[in-house]
């Protein structure tokens, strides 16, 4: 009897001590997700989740309702299991469940959280932003004006500089990371400075959906209403997400045009023309285009040259006695990120950092060692059906047995390696490579990725031939 108890506190304690490092794990991968994607997804969907215990190689998640379990599997599942599978190994897959006393609770914190900002909403002018604080940095005075954000630039001054309205909305559409949200905040900001009595809503698109389902689930529908239409400003970023979402979609069109019958200013971005907006009903389109329509092209190298000046100075001085980065380092990042700013601004970032944990100045070399991953994919979109050609190739095995389910270590091997690079090298998702290799589980890429990573740290040919392979594939 007595060894029984023993053993029964050694594994309660046991249990205890897993369960203290699993709340840890999820701590860190929570972390990681946050950054991956934003406050505000994070705080839409991700912080619904309540990790519950973890059964052999199963983690046991609930949430509060069935949409947002969907939403959360069809949207950030692949990385919420990769996040948790570098953190713990033994977790492989993840079962949600959904608890409905959460979702009880979350109404009611909801209903404690409307309340403050029903009540602070039009008195108090930090609150106006929704939940949502506009970001300080991006305000007109930030923005770094060339001719492929020019007619933006202008248009949304004069958009906020006008009394009557010349033209109502105004439609901002762009490539990602080129500057829309940034001039979207600006305009915000204005506002609120020209008149801080001025109620302005500013969300993305995302959030009004998550707000407006929220509202249908508290049969609240009444304040939602209310409260959109009560706005003096609507600034509504990244509307293309609302593309296939149609009950949503009518949703803000009746929002929208109430705005506009009341000649309250609607702003909208978006990442393409109103009229490429797929399945946007033909009346939604006309009316987003009823204003004006300005473009934000790609920055020519001149415009990302000042624009990262701009930033490095902005970084120093909130970094004192820190090195120096050089205009020639500089003037090579603005050359060589050229697809979007908001990868010239992580790239500079990183230098920056690097530079000071080095504690040294860092030059050209440095920097592409830094931003190897960077540079690799703004030269080149290396594809899954080319690293399975390579593979093949060097392994001498044709591509029909590197993706087929036969299990012999001829191919096997291979196809574990080819796996590997194809996370490496590209930017697919775990599903979506399983799914280029006969249809396999994400789970068995993750194997995958972990079988290589093991072989090449334990044996130094294995490791050659794996560096030779992506030599192969990335100097093409
Ligand atoms: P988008 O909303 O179009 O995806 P953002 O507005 O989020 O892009 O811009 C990404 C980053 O690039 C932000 O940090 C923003 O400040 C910066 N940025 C983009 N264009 C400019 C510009 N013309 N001047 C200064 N910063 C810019
Ligand atoms: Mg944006």
């Amino acid at each position: 009897m007595g060894v029984d108890n023993n053993e029964m506190y050694q594994d309660l304690s046991k249990a205890e001590t897993s369960s203290s490092n699993l709340k840890d794990q999820w701590g860190l991968v929570l972390k990681k997700l946050n950054s991956e994607y934003g406050n505000e997804v994070f705080n839409s969907w991700i912080k619904n989740i309540t990790i519950r215990n973890l059964d052999e190689d199963v983690l046991n998640f609930t949430v509060p309702t069935r949409f947002i379990r969907d939403w959360i599997t069809s949207h950030y599942l692949d990385k919420i299991i990769y996040f948790l599978n570098q953190e713990n190994s033994q977790i492989k897959r993840v079962k949600i469940s959904i608890d409905n006393s959460l979702s009880a609770n979350m109404l009611n914190i909801d209903k404690q959280s409307n309340q403050l900002t029903k009540n602070n909403f039009y008195k108090n002018s930090s609150a106006y932003t929704d939940e949502w604080p506009l970001d300080e940095r991006f305000k007109f005075d930030k923005f770094v004006v060339g001719p492929s954000n020019e007619l933006a630039f202008a248009s949304a001054k004069r958009f906020c500089l006008s009394e009557v309205n010349e033209f109502n909305p105004l439609y901002i559409y762009g490539g990602v990371g080129l500057g829309k949200t940034h001039l979207l905040h600006s305009i915000g900001w204005k506002l609120k400075e020209i008149d801080g009595n001025k109620s302005i809503l500013y969300l993305s698109a995302e959030r009004f959906m998550f707000q407006f389902i929220k509202s249908l689930r508290q049969k609240d529908t009444m304040s939602f209403k209310q409260k959109f239409r009560s706005a003096d400003v609507l600034i509504l970023d990244d509307v293309q997400f609302m593309m296939g979402k149609v009950s949503t979609q009518e949703e803000f069109f009746h929002t929208f045009n109430s705005l506009l019958d009341m000649n309250k200013k609607v702003i909208i971005s978006g990442d393409r023309s109103p009229n490429d907006l797929g399945s946007f009903s033909e009346r939604m389109k006309s009316r987003l285009s009823g204003g004006l329509v300005v473009d934000i092209m790609p920055a020519e190298y001149e415009l990302r040259f000042s624009i990262i000046k701009n930033k490095y100075s902005d970084l120093r001085e909130r970094n004192r006695n820190t090195y120096e980065l050089d205009n020639a380092v500089l003037s090579f990042l603005a050359k060589t990120v050229s697809s979007n700013v908001r990868e010239l601004e992580g790239a500079l970032n990183k230098v920056y950092t690097f530079s000071n944990i080095l504690g040294k100045k860092i030059d050209i070399e440095l920097t592409k060692s830094v931003l190897k991953d960077l540079l690799k994919s703004n030269n080149r979109r290396i594809t899954i059906d080319e690293i399975q050609n390579k593979v093949a190739n060097y392994y001498n095995i044709k591509i029909e047995d590197l993706i087929s389910s036969r299990r012999i270590r001829t191919f096997a091997r291979p196809r574990q390696v080819a796996m590997y690079l194809s996370k490496k090298l590209t930017t697919r998702s775990l599903p979506e490579i399983g799914r280029k290799f006969g249809g396999r589980d994400h789970t068995t890429v993750i194997h995958a990725v972990k079988k290589i990573e093991e072989l090449k740290n334990g044996n130094s040919k294995f490791d050659e031939d794996i560096n030779l392979i992506t030599q192969m594939i990335t100097s093409v």
